[in-house]
Formats: structure tokens, C-alpha cells, sequence
């Protein structure tokens, strides 16, 4: 079973690139974004608790989100592989994760420089709310307006989706996320994919890495 570490800044294209990934070899993709998203509408206890945190910009505790992703990672529900996309976003996360089910890991760091492209990016992303698909306004219009190629469910921005909050999520993905780069160096399994090139060309390099 194969382990697939996607990270980056936010807007880096993690969920993009997961959802293909997905499809592709039939791993299964373990979106944090979606398992919290997934809470927060079912108003469980955790759902609850973390909706106001979200709302801020701000990261949900390190306790919860592993509880959440421990919940999923279980050899019934996956046989193949699976794609982390937005977990770990800590050096604790990741270390917990360490300790999950994987034969082999692979860890890629989707690198953009210019901040400004993340912001744009983020700017004008939608969200399907039923089936979880990313479109983009820009880059990757859905054909009807407002609704989602794929399940015909409706499109959303996400409410953490403006400058400010993108911006402090920016801050907060340097200050915390940017130390598990070098952990998953010293693990020897980190590569680096310059993410502010063609969807088509990330995937080529993945691809490359993966075989
Ligand atoms: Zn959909």
C-alpha cells in the first residue's frame, strides 16, 4: 500500500491534483479540507467546534484532525494507496502519520513561488458542495455557471476564500507547514514539483516520480 503526501501553500493545487490522482490509479484520496467540511455539515460535536475556527482562517488543533484522519485510514477502506492532501500540515501530524498504515511513502512538495499566484488562484476557486470538485473561474471554468460538471451540484466559494483570510493562512502555512519540507527530506522521500506550471505538466512530473 502506497502513501502519497501531496503538500504545498495554499491554492498550490493539492485538491486539484489529488482528484486526478484518484482517478488515475485508483488510490483514494484522503482530503482533510473534505473530512472537516463533511463534519462541520453534519453538526457533529467536532463539526461544531471547528466551524468557528475555520471562519477565522485558522487551523484546526493537531488533536482533532488526527482523530479525524485516523477515523479514515484503515486498511478496509483502502487497498491500493492513498493521497494525503492537506495532512499533515504540522511536524506532529506528520510523525502520527508515520505511524499509520503504508507500506511505502512518497512525499511531494507543490512549489509556488509568487504569492500573488496563489492569491489570484484562490480568488476565483469554487467548490462543488455536493460531490467536493474544484473549479476555477479562470483556469478551469465549470461549462454551466455556478454548476458542477461532474455531479451537477451546486458551486461555492469557500468562506475562508478572501484575501484576509487567505493571507493569514499563507502566514500560518509558513510558520508551521514549511518545517515538514525538511522532515520528509531527512526521511529521504521528498520531492520537489514546481506547481506554477500547467496542471498537465505537475502531472507529467508526478507521474514520472510515481513510476
Ligand atoms: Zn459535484
Amino acid at each position: 500500500m502506497l502513501r502519497i503526501i501531496l503538500f504545498g501553500a495554499p491554492g498550490a493545487g493539492k485538491g486539484t491534483i489529488s482528484g486526478i490522482l484518484e482517478k488515475k490509479y485508483n488510490y483514494k484520496k484522503i482530503s482533510t479540507g473534505d473530512l472537516i467540511r463533511d463534519e462541520v455539515r453534519s453538526n457533529s460535536i467536532i463539526g461544531e467546534k471547528v466551524r468557528s475556527v475555520i471562519d477565522k482562517g485558522e487551523l484546526v488543533s493537531d488533536d482533532i484532525i488526527i482523530e479525524i484522519v485516523k477515523k479514515r485510514i484503515t486498511s478496509e477502506y483502502i487497498s491500493e494507496g492513498y493521497i494525503m492532501d492537506g495532512f499533515p500540515r504540522t511536524i506532529i501530524q506528520a510523525k502520527e502519520l508515520s505511524k499509520m498504515v503504508a507500506d511505502r511513502e512518497v512525499a511531494i512538495y507543490l512549489k509556488v513561488e509568487d504569492e500573488k499566484v496563489i492569491i489570484n488562484r484562490l480568488l476565483s476557486r469554487v467548490i462543488c458542495n455536493n460531490c467536493g470538485a474544484i473549479f476555477n473561474a479562470k483556469n478551469k471554468p465549470p461549462k454551466k455557471e455556478g454548476i458542477c460538471d461532474i455531479c451537477g451540484g451546486i458551486l461555492e466559494k469557500r468562506t475562508d476564500d478572501n484575501e484576509g483570510a487567505i493571507r493569514e493562512r499563507l502566514r500560518v502555512y509558513r510558520e508551521i507547514t514549511e518545517p515538514i519540507i525538511n522532515y520528509y527530506e531527512d526521511k529521504g522521500v521528498l520531492n520537489r514539483v514546481d506547481a506554477s506550471i500547467s496542471v498537465r505538466e505537475v502531472l507529467k512530473k508526478i507521474g514520472e516520480i510515481l513510476n
